[in-house]
């Protein structure tokens, strides 16, 4: 149940326009559901992990919460770069 509301926050349509296919979400995802289709971000299944590293990741905003105080702003603590979690990422386990 509690799974069914974090699914319900992230917006199932949530790859929006701001899309660049930049490809930066489908790196930073911990268990490969997100994939570049004809150029755009695109989840394959609901499945989800709640790290919310594509969120706070994409460059352009265009992955969205339905509830975000502020979605102008995206956090990634300042000792990680994006490259810390891109290779933690390919380590081949959880
Ligand atoms: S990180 Fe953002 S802009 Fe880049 S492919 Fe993913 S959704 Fe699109």
């Amino acid at each position: 149940m509690i799974l069914d509301y974090f699914h319900f926050l992230l917006n199932t349509n949530m790859m929006s326009e701001r899309c660049s296919g930049c490809g930066i979400c489908t790196k930073v995802y911990p268990i490969g559901n997100i994939v570049l289709e004809k150029g755009k971000a695109k989840r394959l299944c609901q499945i989800c992990d709640f790290c919310l590293a594509c969120v706070h990741n994409c460059p352009f905003h265009a992955i969205e919460l339905r509830i975000d105080k502020n979605p102008d702003v995206r956090y990634r603590h300042q000792d990680i770069t994006l490259k810390d979690i891109v290779n933690a990422n390919q380590q081949g386990g959880k």
